[in-house]
């Protein structure tokens, strides 16, 4: 197999902060951003532009955002549930916007109070905002399909709703979107499926990112499924940390340290210095040490004379 380049999304800030009720003070955020950037991470989403009073948690995000694009080389990340979000996104210098969209409608309603034709008619809106904004302070625009793989709340989603979510996105303005598997639903054979049947749809340059959680333990075989059909950015979150409030019993997102080490050791080419990456998990804990961090790869070290790819 030769190198092939995979981009390692950070979502801890946003995804796994959100589901903690202890605030980390914005100074750790930023000694965390500040860290992972270093150990060759090149895409973080720093937090969501939802208002305080919901998720207080996450109320320096524009901060953090406007921190975080002083930063060479990194990709600065946000969750945006609305216009108003994106607004601020723009505002604070966000290179990529991600707006969710729940493909159960049960969730949709819980998690952003909006149906799925309210939620596509936002996201036209915002496709038109972003085509009268000067290229140069633009932000990369993702649908993200949560939910897609089966919902706490509904069970199974069906794949044709996913499909026609995807092409609504795609043409109200979306760059590309995603699959998330907030509730940790997906198996490597549903991975393979449900990127083939979209990708179908709206095409493979549509569809390169996966949000995949490790609720049942199936984390990074769903990855390694993903990789094969060719995705080439991949979410994950320090120590595992995360999950969703609004989809009970969900919590843990693949954890960082060992995907990293996972596609380090397959040869490919993450730009991460795993060392330096392992480092970071000791703000995390000095920052929350009431929260579980989860990971192997950490407890064990690197194997013996283990090279893993530096940052050039
Ligand atoms: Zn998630």
């Amino acid at each position: 197999m030769g190198e092939r380049a995979i981009l390692v999304s950070e979502v801890g800030l946003r995804d796994g902060l959100q589901s903690i009720h202890s605030i980390v003070p914005t100074h750790v955020k930023m000694e965390w951003i500040r860290a992972e950037a270093a150990a060759g991470v090149r895409e973080i989403e720093v937090g969501s532009f939802v208002p305080a009073k919901v998720l207080p948690q996450l109320a320096d995000t524009a901060e953090l955002v406007r921190f975080a694009a002083t930063i060479p080389g990194l990709t600065v990340a946000a969750l945006v549930p609305n216009l108003r979000g994106v607004q601020a996104a723009i505002a604070a210098g966000a290179h990529k916007i991600t707006l969710p969209c729940s493909v159960s409608e049960t969730h949709s309603l819980r998690n952003l109070r909006r149906t799925h034709a309210q939620i596509i008619s936002e996201a036209c809106a915002i496709g038109e905002l972003l085509r009268a904004t000067p290229e140069e302070r633009r932000p990369h625009f993702e649908g993200s399909l949560s939910t897609a793989f089966g919902c706490t709340l509904e069970g199974a989603v069906p794949v044709g709703r996913v499909v026609r979510l995807a092409e609504q996105l795609m043409r109200a303005g979306c760059d590309e979107v995603g699959l998330a598997d907030t509730s940790g639903y997906a198996n490597p054979a549903s991975v393979r499926s449900l990127i083939r049947d979209v990708r179908a749809a709206v095409g493979n340059d549509a569809l390169t990112g996966i949000h995949l959680h490790n609720t049942r333990g199936l984390g990074l075989a769903n990855v390694l499924a993903a990789l094969d059909e060719g995705i080439t950015t991949f979410d994950s979150s320090l120590g595992g940390l995360g999950g969703c409030p609004f989809a009970p019993g969900a919590s843990g997102n693949v954890v960082t340290e060992d995907m990293c080490f996972m596609l380090s050791a397959m040869g490919l080419d993450t730009g991460i210095d795993l060392e330096a990456l392992f480092d970071v998990r000791k703000i995390l804990a000095a920052a929350l040490p009431a929260e579980p961090l989860y990971g192997f790869s950490t407890l064990a070290g690197l194997p013996l004379g283990f090279r893993s790819h530096r940052p050039a």
